[in-house]
């Protein structure tokens, strides 16, 4: 255990501590750093659930709908006899691209939410 000073009034605290005794300021201990890597994986697989870990709920419901809109078109294809390999194979590709796209923006976002909470 050491002591450290408080960022915002100087009073020298426990670092082990959650928040400044005296003006009340968090630690950095106290201070929840989310994974930038939780974000990217989420939103690779699954497209839209790494917008809801880092609090971007309306564009977590927007790739929600996305998915759902997707697997209902999907399960209708299946249907269809073969002949459409080359736009499955197209489909498959851009849902890739996509994949990547949001795993990068998810990681980013992650990234900047942590930046966002040091900050504070
Ligand atoms: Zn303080």
């Amino acid at each position: 255990m050491a002591l450290i000073k408080c960022t915002e009034c100087g009073q020298e605290i426990s670092d082990m501590a959650q928040a400044c005794p005296k003006c009340g300021k968090p630690t950095r201990v106290a201070i929840k750093q989310k994974s930038p890597w939780g974000a990217a994986i989420l939103n690779f697989f699954f497209w839209f659930p790494g917008y809801f870990y880092v609090g971007e709920y309306l564009l977590g419901i927007v790739f929600l709908l996305i998915v759902i809109a997707g697997t209902i078109m999907l399960c209708l294809n299946l249907n269809t006899p073969y002949g459409h390999i080359p736009w499955a194979v197209m489909a498959l590709l851009a849902d890739l691209l996509i994949s990547i796209l949001l795993a990068i923006d998810g990681y980013k976002r992650v990234e900047k939410y942590n930046q966002a909470q040091l900050k504070k």
